[in-house]
């Protein structure tokens, strides 16, 4: 495995490899688990040349977030991911990304206005300036992201076909414990309690299927199913909303599940000082 931390010199290896077949790239901010490794195994699995981003991005980070205590075990990541057949390891540094006179930046529309949006000003734009970045840089014909970050992979897949990208995005199935709590790099700011307290999430959005799925069902019947669940923890809840996956607009209490098309639930909710989020397809909607 190569590390490099040299946009250039990344661009040139990517541009090599791209004239001998598919490089699938997975963007992500270190601290790797088992989620980002499944996201690794299915690159490998989309092409031959497998290119992996370990950047922690301030631009996506709000002024009271955690961008300077965000994990940074970098030996650890590149051992994962030599282990795990990454054939580069695209590591720069902020100023790599972001030299002096920086001037540029993608913004995003109403899909950037709901859910993490609302409350993360900016972040989008963020995520996406980084995204065409690190996508101009690796060359990938294809993108693997994770649907732990739902929004995030939604909003990728449009700015993908509005700039007319010539490339792919991948969404992958979150990864999740056996106690149904998503894998997290930020899992481990949890304490003991707090992570037993994740595991109302799972729960809630495995309550708010079995409503959806029930005759008749409305938007405000399965998000108080859910609330119950989440509240029988001292866990905070930022928000809890039904939207359509097709344009991410919170669908109001009295809708019929039988009106949305394509239902997803989204959840964000704060264990102490940790945000947690997660999501999960809902049955009884339109397609
Ligand atoms: P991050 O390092 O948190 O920015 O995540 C990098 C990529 O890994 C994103 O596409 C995430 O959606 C994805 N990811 C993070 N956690 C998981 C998980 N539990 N299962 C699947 N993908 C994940």
């Amino acid at each position: 495995m190569i590390t490099l931390r040299s946009p250039r010199e990344t661009q040139e290896q990517a541009l090599r490899w791209k004239k001998e077949g598919a490089v699938a790239l997975v963007p992500t901010m270190g601290a790797l688990h088992e989620g980002h490794m499944q996201l690794v195994r299915r690159a490998k699995t989309l092409a031959p040349r497998v290119i992996v981003s370990v950047f922690v991005n301030p631009l996506q980070f709000g002024p009271n977030e955690d961008f300077h205590k965000y994990p940074r075990p970098f030996e650890a990541d590149q051992k994962l991911c030599e282990q795990n057949g990454v054939d580069l390891l695209f590591a720069p540094s902020v100023e790599d990304l972001y030299p002096p006179g920086f001037n540029t930046q993608v913004t995003v529309g109403k899909l950037a206005q709901y859910l993490c949006g609302a409350y993360r000003p900016g972040h989008f734009d963020g995520v996406a300036t980084v995204c065409l970045k690190l996508f101009q840089i690796a060359q990938p014909t294809i993108s693997i992201f994770g649907e732990k970050d739902f929004q995030q992979v939604t909003i990728l897949q449009r700015v993908t076909r509005d700039l007319n990208l010539p490339m792919a995005i991948h969404p992958e199935p979150t990864v999740r414990e056996t106690d149904g709590v998503a894998l997290s790099s930020r899992n481990r700011y949890l304490s003991t309690e707090e992570r037993r307290w994740a595991t109302r999430i799972p729960r809630a959005l495995q309550i708010a299927k079995d409503w959806a799925g029930k005759e008749g069902a409305r938007v405000g019947d399965v998000l108080d199913a859910a609330t119950a669940e989440l509240n029988a923890s001292p866990l905070q809840i930022q928000y809890l909303t039904i939207a359509s996956e097709d344009d991410l607009a919170p669908a109001g209490r009295d809708t019929r599940l039988s009106a949305i098309a394509r239902p997803h639930l989204f959840v964000a909710a704060f264990a102490g000082t940790t945000r947690l989020i997660d999501n999960a397809a809902l049955p009884g909607g339109t397609r």
